[in-house]
């Protein structure tokens, strides 16, 4: 064993109460909040407000806080978009607590929008049954969130924040984390050690492994890839959702048309102004977002393209009332109030993750997962629209009741020195290549073939890669494929061509590992791997 105690970063960065929170998203700086006036550090990649999908979010957070809803009723919902594998214990307690956690929000300085009454306004999305969605000015909900909790957390002096920083591997020692190993992002620059007793992954989602998407670029899948190499258990990585109504004006990220404007009435027509989800689906345009993404890529795929009209639904309320929306349109030349949106599904949503018990813990000790990177068993294989927010929320106060409510016992800094880093220069074709695979293969339609030729180039891409992201890249990538190979059934958000209907006998959720995921490529019949991944494999990674 190490003992990295003579790094220097290592005395700098070290010791802050050694509880380390990674991510600055509602997860990460949620539970910071709920934790003071604990002493802990939180990491981030981005400076604070920035490179969050929480930042984002335009619709707001489910939240059975209406008249007449329940949270009974906010669950079934949840039950019935998750297809058949949601954990149902999991599903209500986290209705419960939306009531609770939104009052904690307030407290923190989130001015959700509230009706003539002073009571909370609550709006409509896809799939639910009742008005139940908390917002902020329309479609301002993320932006005003990331605004309230990164003012309380620079006011909190137990928080100390370091921005800047990519949590690139996990260190253990006997199966339990020590510390965290730490990149500066930028620059080409020495990695560093932080020790730590607890460690706290909510570092988003997976979007950016897909050419389009709606993620910033730090969903990158590093969280559940740094998780996953130190062999913590992984749950449900194949139910991807694609979110049906990207923005199709040449951006990375695309910009997203909200499904409040298809609450609103907003309708999906092609290029001859033919309505096509009525055809598709009784609750048309509010049907589950998987149908509606197929809906779309079907028209997209077909040559007749796809747009989301709502000229006859807000025309000249739009600009107030989807400022967001009606700014990403405007910039690229598109007048919302007179003209059709041109759309495209992009991968928006990771239902899968590291998989954590009701308390947010993983399979590792001193680890635990919040928010997107975490899998709860609250979404099954589809997350009902603005769940996300709320099961962040939950979990991360739940994260930071089960931390206080332990003695953490210091951290011996040490580590197993088998876990040595790789220090080469970041490929951006090869993240390129890594995308397009993704979108093409692994996809909203997946097959048997697609996806073997994915786990194969993804499985040596991941040996292979000289950078530190794009190896850990290439591993939340090979999870996602390798899991989707394997089921072989259409469900919710994984719809296979080659297996189009429900198996009863699938229903049940994946938990998995990347040894289980590397096996898998190994076993795979070969063949060519057509893409320009490098051939060299590079220090191997734990
Ligand atoms: C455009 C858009 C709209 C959405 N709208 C809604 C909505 O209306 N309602 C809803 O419920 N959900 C919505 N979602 C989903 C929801 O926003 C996310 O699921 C949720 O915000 C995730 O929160 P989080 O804290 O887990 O992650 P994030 O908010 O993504 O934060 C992750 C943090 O981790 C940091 N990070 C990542 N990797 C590293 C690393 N290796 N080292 C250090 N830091 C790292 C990032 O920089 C970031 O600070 C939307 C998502 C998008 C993209």
């Amino acid at each position: 064993m190490t003992t990295p105690g003579s790094t220097p970063d290592f005395e700098t960065l070290g010791r802050h109460g050694d509880v380390v929170i990674v991510g600055g998203g509602l997860a990460g700086l949620f539970c910071a909040l709920k934790l003071a006036p604990r002493p802990v550090t939180v990491i981030t990649a981005a400076p604070l407000g920035e490179g969050a999908s929480t930042a984002w979010a335009q619709g707001g957070i489910a939240a059975a806080v209406g008249e007449g809803d329940t949270a009974e009723s906010h669950a079934a919902d949840t039950i019935a978009v998750g297809a058949g594998i949601v954990d149902e214990a999991v599903a209500l307690g986290l209705a419960r607590e939306a009531a609770p956690r939104i009052h904690d929000l307030l407290g923190y300085g989130v001015p959700f929008d509230r009706d003539l009454e002073g009571r909370l306004a609550v709006a409509r999305e896809a799939a639910h049954s009742a008005r139940r969605i908390v917002h902020v000015r329309g479609d301002m909900a993320g932006q005003a969130i990331i605004t309230a909790l990164t003012r309380a957390v620079r006011e909190t002096p137990s928080i100390r924040v370091l921005e800047g920083w990519s949590a690139e591997a996990l260190l253990t020692e006997d199966e339990a984390v020590t510390g965290l190993q730490l990149r500066k992002v930028g620059a080409p620059s020495a990695p560093v050690l932080i020790a730590a007793s607890a460690v706290v992954l909510a570092t988003g989602g997976i979007g950016h492994l897909y050419a389009v998407t709606t993620n910033p670029a730090e969903a990158s899948g590093q969280g559940l890839a740094i998780a996953a190499r130190a062999g913590a258990l992984i749950a449900d990585p194949e139910f991807v959702q694609f979110h049906p109504t990207a923005i199709m004006v040449g951006r990375d990220p695309a910009p997203l048309a909200t499904e409040a404007l298809r609450g609103e009435g907003a309708t999906l027509i092609n290029g001859a102004g033919e309505r096509f989800m009525p055809a598709l689906h009784p609750l048309a345009e509010l049907a589950p977002r998987d149908i509606v993404a197929r809906g779309v890529f079907a028209e997209v795929a077909a040559g007749r393209g796809a747009f989301l009209d709502a000229t006859q639904a807000l025309g000249a309320r739009f600009a107030h009332e989807f400022p967001t929306v009606y700014q990403s349109c405007i910039s690229a030349g598109i007048d919302p109030a007179t003209q059709p949106i041109p759309i495209a599904p992009a991968a928006h949503y990771h239902m899968g993750g590291i998989a954590v018990d009701e308390h947010g813990r993983s399979s590792l000790a001193g680890l635990w997962a919040a928010g997107e990177v975490s899998s709860t068993g609250a979404h099954g294989a589809n997350r009902l629209a603005s769940n996300s927010l709320l099961e962040a929320v939950v979990y991360a106060a739940r994260v930071a009741e089960d931390i206080d409510a332990r003695e953490l016992r210091a951290s011996n800094g040490r580590f197993d020195p088998a876990q040595r880093p790789r220090n080469g220069a970041h490929d951006a074709a090869q993240e390129q290549s890594l995308r397009t695979l993704m979108s093409g293969k692994v996809g909203v339609i997946r097959e048997r073939s697609g996806l073997s030729d994915a786990v194969r180039a993804l499985a040596k891409l991941e040996r292979c890669a000289a950078s530190p992201v794009l190896a850990n890249m290439a591993i939340a990538a090979l999870l996602v494929a390798s899991a989707a190979l394997a089921r072989t059934e259409s469900r919710g958000a994984h719809y296979r061509s080659d297996y189009p209907a429900e198996d009863p006998a699938q229903a049940k959720r994946t938990i998995t590992t990347l040894a289980e995921a590397r096996e898998r490529a190994a076993t795979l019949p070969g063949g060519a791997v057509i893409l320009p991944f490098p051939t060299q494999p590079q220090t191997a990674l734990a």
